[in-house]
C-alpha cells in the first residue's frame, strides 16, 4: 500500500505456492517497486491511471532484466488506485482489489473478478479442502500452475507481471468528488469480509472506517476468520490472506 494525499495504491502480490518465477527477486520485491514507479508516475495528473500503470509495470522490468520475465509466473499483483485531481476522482482496478464509494444514499463496488472465472474446476478441488493440509497445497499447486497458463491471456484474466499491455486491460473511470462521502481502496483479503463471508455490510465497513481507522477493520477480518481456522464455513485458499486498506474522505 502507498499513497499521497490525493493518492491511494493498493497492490497485492499473487501466491507463487512455491512454484518458481523464474526472478531472484522475488513477489515482495516487485510489489515495493511496481508501488514506489506507480507513484512516481502518477504524481503528474496529467498522465492517465492506464498510462501511469504501463509506465510502471515497464520500469520495473527494466531493473531486473537478468531475470526471466517471460516465465509464465513471473512475479505480478493486483492493482487498484484511487486518485484526486480538480474536481475529480480517478480509478483504476485490475484484478480482484476493490474500489469503494461512499454516495450520499449507496455505496459503488467497483471490481474486476475475470480472475475468479478461470479454471472454475481446479479451484473448487482446492475449496474442497481444509487448509493447512497436504491435499490442499496440492490441489493449490495444481490450480496455481493451471492459472499461470490463462494469466494476461485475451482469454483469461490480467494482473500486472512484466508487460505493460495488462494496464490496457484494467476497469477505469472517473467520478464527481461531490458525489462521494468517502472511499476505500481494499485487498481482497479485506474485502472478503463482506463479499466472501457476508459478516458485514458497506455501510457497516465504512462507519468502522470512520469512528476507528483500518486497523479495526483489520482486526474484525482476523477476529472473523479465527472462528473458521481451516476453512470449513469459507473455502479459501489461505486461512488469512493479507489484508490492507486505504480509506479517503475529503
Ligand atoms: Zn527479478
Amino acid at each position: 500500500m502507498a499513497g499521497t494525499p490525493t493518492l491511494a495504491v493498493v497492490l497485492d502480490g499473487l501466491s507463487t505456492a512455491g512454484l518458481d518465477t523464474g526472478c531472484r527477486h522475488g513477489v515482495p520485491w516487485y510489489v515495493s517497486h511496481l508501488g514506489s514507479q506507480l507513484v512516481a508516475a502518477l504524481a503528474n495528473t496529467s498522465v492517465s491511471l492506464a498510462a501511469g500503470l504501463a509506465e510502471a509495470i515497464e520500469r520495473v522490468a527494466a531493473l531486473h532484466p537478468g531475470c526471466d520475465l517471460k516465465n509464465p509466473g513471473t512475479p505480478s499483483a493486483t492493482v487498484s488506485v484511487l486518485r484526486q485531481r480538480g474536481g475529480y476522482l480517478d480509478h483504476l482496478v485490475l484484478a480482484d482489489s476493490p474500489v469503494v464509494f461512499e454516495e450520499h444514499h449507496d455505496f459503488t463496488v467497483i471490481t474486476d473478478l475475470r480472475v475468479d472465472e478461470v479454471l472454475p474446476d481446479l479451484r473448487a478441488e482446492v475449496e474442497q479442502y481444509e487448509t493447512h493440509t497436504v491435499e490442499h497445497e496440492k490441489a493449490l499447486r495444481r490450480f496455481v500452475t493451471a492459472q499461470r497458463q490463462s494469466r494476461n491471456t485475451s482469454t483469461g484474466y490480467w494482473v500486472a507481471a512484466a508487460d505493460p499491455e495488462a494496464a490496457s486491460h484494467a476497469i477505469v473511470g472517473s467520478t464527481a468528488a461531490e458525489a462521494v462521502r468517502a472511499a476505500a481502496v481494499l485487498s481482497d483479503g479485506a474485502s472478503r469480509l463482506v463479499t466472501e463471508y457476508a459478516m458485514a455490510t458497506w455501510a457497516e465497513v465504512f462507519a468502522m472506517l470512520r469512528a476507528d481507522g483500518p486497523r479495526e477493520l483489520l482486526r474484525e477480518v482476523r477476529k472473523v476468520e479465527a472462528t473458521d481456522p481451516t476453512g470449513r464455513r469459507w473455502p479459501r485458499y489461505k486461512s488469512g490472506d493479507d489484508a490492507s486498506v486505504a480509506f479517503c474522505q475529503w
